[in-house]
């Protein structure tokens, strides 16, 4: 099951960024304000996510590790009405296969903490520590038993540059948490928490995209729109300006992105691609995340209405009036 484990962690880790971005969503699913990143060498020598979440009970460590165990699910109806962001129990076991893993963690109720190292899917050390209530995982050497996997890996530089990115998203669908990511000891970003989604986009990307926003905001039969698309005169040449958000979740979708960059169409740009960091919500029911192991691609059950409703709301706000 150790080799399963290391194909599994194939899909669910792919490089250092893969790592943080599970690490996160295990903190946000544990309803943590305040969560730290911390990097070395493009997070291949270290990871560090500290979280000040709800904590793992004692008794529930060692399952946190197993494969296909989580705590988010009961009954194979759950999977269609997922609400939280994991829910495979897939990511502590890739990771833990494929790097040395250390837990510290301890709940609300509990007076002290544990402190839990992995290596190579075995568990070498369970002791009891202080620590405070929350979560901090630490993930040392990636890929240091699968050099075939290492070398697929960008310069350290780079690697750094997908967890920022990462961070920015995160912070961006989520304005209520508190972000912060440390690069080689480097102070990278930090967000106060409890923000409005506008305060969030001044603090990352500056006051020349925040002086250069209209707001959105639109209901349809099963679903809402809201948040900010940037005028015209705001544009890339790559996709990294575009995000936008599902029940909270940053996610890729080509209708969406379709239909960001067909109500565009005819308005003149610098570069080809729009600035955009809407939310959508929707009824789990509607929507398929189930499609791939990172969780990133979402299918629709209603593509069309999807489709409608962003591309009629950012035309309508583009053209000032109503469609
Ligand atoms: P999943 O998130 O799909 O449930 P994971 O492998 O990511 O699976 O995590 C396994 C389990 O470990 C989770 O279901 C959760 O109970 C626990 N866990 C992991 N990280 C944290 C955290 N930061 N805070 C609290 N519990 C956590
Ligand atoms: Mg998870």
């Amino acid at each position: 099951s150790e080799t399963i484990n290391k194909i599994a962690a194939g899909e669910v880790v792919e490089r250092p960024a893969s790592v943080v971005k599970e690490l996160v969503e295990n903190a946000i699913d544990a309803h943590a304000t305040a969560i730290t990143v911390e990097i070395k060498d493009g997070g291949t020598s270290l990871i560090r996510v500290t979280d000040n979440g709800s904590g793992i009970e004692k008794d529930d460590i060692p399952l946190a590790f197993l494969r296909h165990s989580t705590s988010k699910i009961r009954t194979a109806d759950d999977l269609y009405v997922i609400a939280s962001l994991g829910f495979r129990g897939e990511a502590l076991s890739s990771i833990a296969s494929v790097a040395q893993v250390e837990l510290v963690t301890k709940t609300a109720s509990d007076l002290t903490g544990i402190r839990c190292c992995v290596e190579g899917g075995k568990q070498t050390v369970l002791e009891e520590v202080g620590c405070p209530g929350g979560t901090t995982m630490i993930v040392r050497n990636l890929f240091y038993n699968t050099p075939a996997r290492r070398k697929f890996l960008k310069s350290d530089m780079t690697e750094a540059g997908y967890v920022n990115d990462l961070i920015m998203r995160l912070a961006l669908s989520h304005p209520e948490i508190s972000f912060k990511f440390i690069n080689n000891r480097q102070n990278k970003i930090h967000t106060a928490g409890n923000m409005q989604l506008k305060d969030i986009i001044y603090n990352i990307y500056g006051r020349d995209i925040t002086a250069n926003l209209l707001e959105v905001n639109r209901r349809s039969s099963t679903m809402e729109i809201s948040g900010y698309i940037g005028k015209p005169l705001i544009s890339r040449g790559n996709r990294a300006y575009e995000n936008y958000f599902i029940n909270g979740r940053y996610i890729k979708s080509p209708v969406i992105t379709k239909a960001i960059e067909e109500a565009y169409k005819n308005f003149v740009m610098v570069h080809k691609y729009p600035f955009t960091a809407f939310h959508l919500q929707m009824d789990t029911s509607l929507m398929d995340v189930n499609v791939h192991p990172t969780k990133m691609e979402v299918r629709f059950n209603q593509g069309e209405e999807v489709y409608q409703l962003v591309y009629r709301t950012i035309r309508e706000a583009l053209e000032g009036r109503n469609l």
